[in-house]
């Protein structure tokens, strides 16, 4: 179908769009229009395996693919998953639903669609007749990171580059990333936060000299962060799946609304239940949980952004995030898709560091938003932990908290399901301090520590880290991020 850019008339088909990743105004690429669930497909999405729902899905938005071309990828995507429900909903209490998203290999949310992207992108590149080269860059707060490297890893005819923030990862997150093989894959620490390593990677796709040069070396740049639109369509089918899931299962009545609560940093993945509702899946209210950065809750409560703040590092760095980009994509649809405003204020976030829509009308009701500090997002790992014997990691942790709030304040009974966007041993101390005063200084023991004091399985690719030769060392200054590129391009 049809994709426009959010800032102005650019028009592309989704594999162009794929391609790309980014319109050539910085806008982000959205759908023409929403395409409809009838109640027979979300019906089938319930009964059908998590690969053939997704590909459904897929086939509403990327209709230059056949259906089977589409199913062929899904099927290849989740293949290496732990789990055949892909991603499953777990019943914790009454009226409440997690929805596990990372039983993918590098054990994060991510996973659901960057194991995805790249199969799209060959195909796309295929389908186009393209013979260049495409660089992927990538800039991660942890966890895009490696599941790119990994879905990208000895892809014929990619290379993909990472950076991530030098002290902005957890241990483990950054181990995954550094041991990463395959030759086509390059990492690199910024001296920095993800807002500049996301600024970089932005600055490198604006820099027309740079971009004509490593064509001239027969690249072009593609981005697999969730700018871009084959990231996202992945990621609502985990929503329409889940809801199809909980209806095939007796859970919830035909028409019956439920609330998607979602741990958010880049808008990413909030934005994706945001467009399953769309095509219709019956949503109450779409809970955006943040953590200490908590720029979206100023914006959902005050209509004004800014990211003139102070950056707090956190136990939940993935969201440690003050530039949230896929909130384009909802201001485009919130004030009535209309490009100059959004070029507008994105334009004042750029230069000023802030926007303010307070004066527009625009209905920001299906939004909840709420924030838990590092104290309340510790007790929460406890206390559902203590309750209901469920380990949560710090992401979801936040997701659980502000659901607790609003439940509080709200009374609201509607069935609810709760993102959970990571295992909890890629954040494994500050999971397991919560049940041990005295933390082992090895990452391994710590490892061994959690699983012994709460039961939760090692994952495979957790003990599979240990030992594993380091082969990214390299290091980036946050304004010297291209330097870094022409280094391993010939
Ligand atoms: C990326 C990530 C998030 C935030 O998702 P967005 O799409 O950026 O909002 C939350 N939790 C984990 C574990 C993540 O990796």
């Amino acid at each position: 179908m049809k994709l426009i850019s959010t800032r102005d008339s650019q028009a592309v088909d989704a594999l162009e769009a794929i391609i790309c990743g980014i319109a050539k105004s910085g806008g982000l690429f959205v759908p023409t229009s929403f395409p409809e669930l009838t109640k027979e497909e979300i019906e089938f999405c319930g009964k059908a395996s998590y690969s053939e729902a997704a590909a459904l899905v897929l086939s509403k938005y990327i209709d230059e693919l056949s259906l089977e071309e589409l199913n062929e990828i899904t099927k290849r995507a989740y293949g290496g998953f732990d789990t055949e429900a892909i991603a499953p909903n777990v019943k914790l209490d009454e009226n409440e639903y997690i929805l596990e998203l990372w039983h993918g290999r590098t054990l994060a949310f991510k996973d659901m669609a960057l194991s995805v992207l790249p199969l799209l992108l060959v195909k796309s590149k295929e389908k186009k007749g393209l013979k260049e080269k495409t660089l992927v860059l990538v800039a991660t707060s942890g966890d895009t990171g490696k599941a790119a490297l990994d879905g990208f890893a000895n892809v014929e005819g990619i290379d993909v580059c990472v950076f991530y923030p030098s002290d902005g990862v957890s241990q483990l997150q950054k181990l995954q990333m550094i041991t990463q093989e395959g030759e086509n894959t390059h990492v690199f620490a910024v001296k920095g936060n993800f807002d500049d390593a996301q600024t970089g990677v932005k600055n490198i796709f604006a820099h027309k000299e740079f971009v004509e040069f490593l064509r001239s070396k027969g690249y072009e740049l593609s981005s697999a962060n969730s700018i871009n639109f084959g990231r996202l369509a992945p990621q609502i089918a985990y929503y329409v799946c889940s809801y199809a899931r909980l209806l095939k299962e007796g859970e919830v009545k035909e028409g019956e609304k439920v609330n998607f609560v979602v741990p958010t940093g880049n808008f990413g993945n909030i934005l994706a239940a945001y467009y399953a509702m769309k095509m219709g899946i019956p949503v109450n209210k779409l809970i955006c949980a943040s953590n200490k950065n908590n720029v979206l809750t100023d914006f959902f409560r005050k209509g004004k952004y800014t990211a003139n703040r102070e950056f707090f590092k956190t136990i939940s760095p993935s969201m440690d995030i003050l530039v949230s980009s896929n909130l384009e994509r909802l201001l485009f649809e919130l004030c009535g898709r209309k490009g100059e405003k959004v070029a507008d204020w994105m334009k004042q976030l750029k230069e000023q560091g802030s926007y303010d829509i307070s004066a527009e009308e625009m209905d920001l009701s299906d939004f909840y938003a709420d924030w838990a500090d590092e104290e309340e997002t510790k007790q929460t790992i406890k206390k559902i932990y203590d309750k209901h014997g469920y380990l949560l990691d710090t992401h979801t942790a936040v997701a659980v908290n502000v659901y607790d709030k609003y439940l509080a304040e709200t009374g609201d009974k509607t069935k609810t399901v709760i993102a959970s966007t990571a295992n909890p041993y890629k954040f494994v101390y500050d999971v397991l301090e919560n049940f041990e005063k005295e933390l082992p200084e090895e990452v391994f023991d710590a490892v061994d520590m959690l699983n012994k004091v709460t039961g939760e399985p090692i994952p495979q690719n957790i003990k599979a880290l240990k030992g594993k030769e380091i082969r990214h060392k390299g290091i980036a200054e946050k304004t010297q991020m291209e330097d870094a590129i022409l280094g391993f391009i010939k």
